[in-house]
């Protein structure tokens, strides 16, 4: 059965010691711009294997502005006349930009060692025959037919001349495109506490998921429904959010983000995705709620635990409680503090919430 994913929501039933609505504890990357690259379709040596600037163009303008403009929910421009795609010959051996002496591209271990993406980036800079300073991001996409083993390179953040990312690979998708490009944004990857590529996102497995809250939060393109942060304090405050679709709420630098993930990875088509954002701008996820959970116990250095308190057919409303010494600060304990007729008036208002997006989904 086909869902219509925009008509669903998550109502987070919130309970926390205050709230306050701005967390300045990350600094943000703020990218907001207009994109200018240029692709350099490489043949190296005697490999020469490689897609003519054509048929790489039609596939480039047709594929990645229309990700690029989703993923960065319109944040970065992309204008066909600023973002070009030319052929590049690297020769057999030139003289290194870096330290003067010859880079031999005959040997098999020229393909394995970074070092020598950034001398093959350096030359084609130099050699393109044009000035190249307009154009801040510099893809290299390697010929099929070298030894090289990775898919995707980039330096995490620019370096003084131009920003650089390498591709080697059979096929090419907006996604593996928008991971390396994500690393020269300043974003690292999406881990999970055990996976270097945890999550679902772009700056994890490179799925069709664009990137993550945290991740969207760092490059200024989206703000929370809500920013709290957590102090040591007993008082409860109570608060009930509706989530849309990649709406998210930030927890110190915590993120609860309500995702489709709808993917060959995945035989679900909705959860609630927990992650933190880290000072190195990478993300951790550390639980993701698939449509029915058990709750979701997140230890970093503050704690908290949420739970999945009621579910239909339409909509699902979480409690998030701060952990304290004498054991769970939220829904249950709220009850218990003089607060349930509050509550209870909530749970009646989503519970008809949910009740009257079923009926807008099974009319659609
Ligand atoms: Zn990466």
């Amino acid at each position: 059965m086909t869902r219509m994913i925009a008509l669903w929501t998550l109502t987070l039933l919130v309970a926390f010691g205050n709230c306050v609505s701005v967390d300045t504890s990350m600094n943000r990357l703020n990218v907001n711009m207009e994109m200018t690259s240029i692709v350099f379709l490489l043949k190296i040596c005697n490999y020469t294997t490689q897609s003519s600037v054509s048929s790489f163009t039609s596939w480039w303008y047709g594929e990645f502005p229309t990700k690029l403009n989703e993923c960065s929910l319109g944040n970065v421009r992309f204008n066909k006349t600023k973002n070009i795609v030319v052929s590049a010959y690297i020769p057999c051996k030139f003289k290194s930009a870096v330290n003067g002496k010859i880079v031999d591209n005959t040997v098999f271990e020229a393909f394995n060692e970074t070092i020598y993406n950034y001398e093959w980036g350096y030359y084609v800079a130099k050699n393109a025959g044009f000035d190249i300073s307009a154009y801040k991001y510099r893809l290299l996409v390697y010929p099929r037919d070298t030894p090289a083993t990775f898919y995707g390179l980039a330096s995490v953040g620019c370096y003084a001349d131009g920003c650089y990312s390498w591709y080697n690979t059979d096929t090419y998708t907006p996604s593996l495109f928008l991971h390396e490009l994500g690393h020269n944004f300043g974003l690292d990857h999406a881990r999970t506490p055990t996976d270097e590529y945890g999550d679902d996102s772009i700056m994890g497995y490179t799925s069709n998921q664009c990137y993550n809250a945290g991740h969207r939060y760092a490059l200024g393109w989206s703000e929370p429904k809500s920013s709290i942060k957590l102090l040591n304090s007993k008082a409860i405050v109570n608060a009930s959010y509706t989530l849309s679709l990649r709406e998210f709420v930030k927890v110190d630098d915590i993120f609860l983000e309500y995702v489709n993930v709808s993917n060959q990875l995945k035989s679900v088509e909705q959860s609630l995705h927990v992650s933190v954002l880290q000072s190195d701008y990478s993300t951790v996820q550390l639980c993701s709620l698939v449509n029915v959970g058990d709750g979701c116990t997140v230890k970093q250095d503050i704690s908290i635990t949420i739970r999945l308190s009621k579910k239909n057919a339409g909509n699902v409303m979480f409690s998030i409680s701060q952990e304290e010494d004498n054991g769970l600060l939220g829904f249950e304990s709220n009850q218990n503090n003089g607060e349930t007729h509050f509550l209870y008036a909530w749970v009646l208002f989503v519970s008809a919430l949910g009740s009257l997006l079923m009926l807008m989904q099974s009319a659609t």
